[in-house]
């Protein structure tokens, strides 16, 4: 289960466009399938986007409308200070650099 379909009434299609309590953070896609139906689907921004989805209505291989085709777009990933840090350097330089910091505020303390 997708908690991007959380609150959605499961006894209808959750293809459907209903009116939603606030969810997860979030995005809709657009699809039209190959005999002209078009329908959306919501997306938590964490996952995935596909670029192709069978139509709910009549089951045909359908595209995105927003014309993105074999590629999938990157949710946005926030970066923390952290993880820039971690791309640069190991536990073991960061343990170095700090063990270094602390040294030079001890001495600077006396
Ligand atoms: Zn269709």
């Amino acid at each position: 289960m997708n908690q991007a379909f959380r609150g959605y009434n499961m006894n209808s299609p959750r293809f459907l466009r209903t009116s939603a309590v606030e969810l997860a953070p979030r995005e809709e896609i657009g699809f039209e399938c190959a005999n002209g139906h078009t329908f959306f689907i919501m997306f938590a921004l964490e996952a995935n986007f596909p670029t192709d989805w069978d139509c709910p209505r009549c089951g045909a291989a359908s595209k995105r409308t927003d014309g993105t085709v074999g590629e999938v777009k990157q949710p946005r990933k926030t970066r923390r200070h952290w993880d820039m840090l971690r791309e640069r350097r190991s536990i073991a330089e960061l343990e170095a650099l700090l063990a270094e910091r602390l040294a030079e505020v001890r001495k600077e303390r006396g």
